[in-house]
């Protein structure tokens, strides 16, 4: 099963992706995720990476889709997996489908103040990437990670301006995909502006529309 996870920022896409790849046994593959930790690690492509990530615009296409294929080569996706932010533009999706191609692509939908509001309450945790809301799902213990102990921490493109340009950086690059994808007959919209709960309900409906349960 190869599934793909779309959606502005904070559509719930790290949430969703959490149960989706349980459910099916899949690892769950975040380019998100992957950059941050090459930032972290002052590797080459983080160096790379790291401005335009901090200005909330994409990474260039040659280093996405290059990590990526690299990624999607090693042992633990031979049976599938979830790509949770990825594709993100017209040249990711072309080259996922000369090599791989995917079975089902989710598209959580979200108004756009809902993620304003949603992105002032978002805190992630510096070591593992867990992503909270003070509000919708806080940690256990106060501003401490569940999974590991750090304090939690407001991301730097959680700014409400990043936020913004990550939003108008959606709608141009990744909103294209839509039709790509619909005209395939593998896409769902899936409602995901409510609690995380009711979006987890949607999910599950499209995913056995998509007969894939
Ligand atoms: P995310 O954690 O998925 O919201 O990604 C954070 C940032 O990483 C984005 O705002 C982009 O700068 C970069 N990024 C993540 N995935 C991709 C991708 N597939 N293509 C280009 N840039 C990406």
């Amino acid at each position: 099963m190869k599934i793909a996870l779309i959606g502005p920022p904070a559509s719930g896409k790290g949430t969703q992706a959490k149960w989706i790849s349980g459910k099916f046994g899949i690892p769950r593959i975040s380019t998100g995720n992957m950059l941050r930790k090459h930032v972290a690690d002052r590797t080459e492509l983080g160096m790379l990476a790291q401005e335009a990530m901090n200005q909330g615009k994409l990474v260039s296409d040659d280093i996405v889709i290059k990590m990526m294929e690299a990624r999607l080569r090693e042992e633990d996706c031979k049976d599938g997996y979830l790509l949770d932010g990825c594709p993100r533009t017209m040249r990711q999706a072309r080259a996922l489908s000369s090599a791989e191609g995917l079975d089902v692509v989710l598209y959580l939908e979200v108004g756009d103040e809902e993620i304003v509001k949603r992105m002032s309450g978002r805190r992630v945790c510096p070591n593992c990437e867990a992503v909270y809301h003070i509000i919708n799902d806080p940690p256990g213990s106060e501003d401490a990670c569940d999974e590991c102990g750090p304090e939690l921490i407001i991301r730097k493109d959680d700014k409400e301006e990043t936020v913004r340009k990550r939003l108008e950086v959606f709608k141009e690059e990744t909103s294209p995909l839509v039709s790509f994808y619909s005209e395939k007959g593998i896409f769902r919209r899936v409602e995901a502006s409510g609690s995380i709960e009711d979006t987890k309900k949607n999910a599950e409906r499209a995913l056995e529309q998509l007969g894939n349960l």
